[in-house]
């Protein structure tokens, strides 16, 4: 079948257009997977509703080996979980229009927190097609399996342990949903049907489970003797220098926070990067290398600038049904975003890599927020927001920490820097950095601020907060203030 014809035939199969129902109860529910390996899985997910096939009739087939996309996972994961198509008024994401097949079936993924879309480029990408890895993450969310169980536990697959999903891949490995395949679990490949399939009816039922075989921690005498050990040459070239923001932090042997610790640095302590995989920095510390959560690392570039390859995420407050502040026509989620929209071009002209929790005029909520920042291994947040009083006479800027979260230190830093340039620059009236009990920057953990660019509600803040001019300079403040603190 050509490429046009097998997607026809497949939207025709996912919008149920085709219903069909089985008149032998002896047959299989499909043509090809009668002796398939993933027989039992394929037809319990059938009898489920949850899978359907291509084509109607004794002909259906499964077509078990082929990939599954975002899309269609997004659709079987909700099916799976008992949940329902929602109806979409509005699309969340630009390349999943209300007419889409799968609207319904994204929207109700979304959320119910089972799948992420990319809210910075606005899409969902339904067509692409998922990897093992990635499958693997969105299975041990919707089935809020306990990553915590596992996570004392060595690792199941020699080559999934540096992979941004070891902890998903052995989670699942615990919980009896995947048993790998000759020691391996092949991160990287695409996931096909078949495979889904048995994921998913082992996730859903007991009844097919299978009992995780133990892990050897590490092999106790080599088989044969060791040739001369030749020290594996360290690494010459390295990209960042981290300093360690917290004490009693632990260099790992490997990029997980079960292997060996190798070492303890203090707040303080220099490290030089060699590599960053996820959350985990590739270091060398006093000429021993290891890897540190680079959450606890303030990280600089080595290039010019320090900005380089930083990840920023910068969080226009509110948004969507809600407006913030609001005063003479004029929002505080508009302005918010507006000046946002300014640091990110700023930031990114230095070099940094900017992560938006929003970029139009869209409504995530506070743990939407922070939960984007986390798995996009954010490395500083910064959150926009204007104030607002009963009374007309309180006016200026003030930046905001949280004494709660683990990086407070580093996160009053980075205050005190924004909002001297916040003061100078815009001229606001100086109301100072001040701990504040929010969300946003309590439940985060790597530095995070928010600030008050000024009050919505007075006359002479309400001239700069609607003024163009002003957008790019409380812009600018934000982003030389970032860079101070980078500098520092
Ligand atoms: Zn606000």
């Amino acid at each position: 079948m050509s490429k046009g014809l097998r997607l026809l035939a497949f939207l025709f199969a996912f919008l149920g257009m085709i219903s069909f129902s089985l008149n032998n109860a002896q047959a299989a529910s499909f043509s090809d997977v009668s002796n398939h390996w993933a027989q039992k899985e394929i037809e319990f997910l059938y009898n489920k509703g949850v899978i359907s096939g291509y084509g109607d009739g004794s002909k259906a087939v499964f077509n078990p080996e082929n990939t599954v996309t975002r899309a269609q996972a997004a659709k079987m994961i909700v099916l799976a979980k008992g949940k329902k198509e929602v109806k979409v008024t509005r699309a969340s994401f630009g390349d999943v229009s209300t007419g889409h097949w799968a609207s319904g079936w994204v929207e109700s993924a979304i959320k119910e927190g089972y799948f992420n879309g990319y809210e910075k480029e606005n899409k969902f990408y339904p067509d692409r097609v998922l990897t093992r890895a990635q499958m693997s993450k969105v299975i041990a969310h919707a089935f809020n399996m306990n990553a915590e169980a596992a996570s004392s536990k060595p690792a199941p697959f020699a080559d999934s342990k540096t992979s941004w999903a070891a902890s998903y891949i052995k989670t699942l490995y615990y919980a009896g949903v995947t048993t790998g395949s000759n020691g391996q679990f092949k991160p990287e490949t695409n996931i096909n049907r078949g495979q889904f399939a048995t994921f998913l009816s082992r996730a859903l039922s007991e009844q097919f489970r299978v009992t995780p075989k133990p892990v050897e921690e590490a092999p106790t005498a080599p088989a044969k003797p060791a040739p001369t050990p030749t020290p594996e040459p360290a690494p010459t070239t390295y990209m960042a220098t981290g300093k360690a923001t917290v004490s009693a932090l632990n260099m790992r042997s490997q990029a997980n926070s079960s292997s060996t610790i190798l070492a303890r640095l203090n707040r303080g302590d220099q490290v030089k990067v060699y590599s960053i995989s996820g959350y985990w920095a590739k270091v060398n510390f006093n000429g021993k290398v290891g890897y540190i959560h680079k959450t606890y690392l303030k990280l600089k570039s080595t290039s010019t600038s320090p900005l380089k390859d930083r990840l920023i995420v910068v969080d226009a407050g509110h948004g969507g049904k809600d407006p913030g502040a609001v005063k003479n026509g004029a929002q505080e989620k508009i302005v918010a975003l507006e000046v946002a929209k300014r640091v990110q071009t700023k930031l990114q002209n230095d070099g940094a890599k900017v992560l938006m929790t929003r970029v139009s005029d869209t409504y995530p909520t506070l743990s939407d927020r922070v939960n984007f920042a986390k798995s996009h291994y954010g490395e500083l947040f910064i959150s926009i927001h204007f104030n607002a009083a009963g009374s007309s006479a309180a006016k200026g800027a003030e930046t905001f920490y949280n004494s709660d979260n683990v990086n407070s230190v580093e996160s009053k830093e980075l205050a005190v820097e924004i909002q001297k340039q916040l003061v100078s620059m815009t001229n606001m009236y100086d109301r100072g950095v001040k701990d504040g009990n929010f969300h946003v920057i309590r439940e985060q953990s790597m530095p995070s601020v928010l600030v008050e660019l000024g009050f919505i509600t007075n006359a002479d803040d309400y001239k700069k907060l609607t003024s163009p001019y002003y957008w790019n300079l409380y812009a600018e403040a934000v982003y030389r203030g970032t860079k101070a603190y980078y500098s520092r």
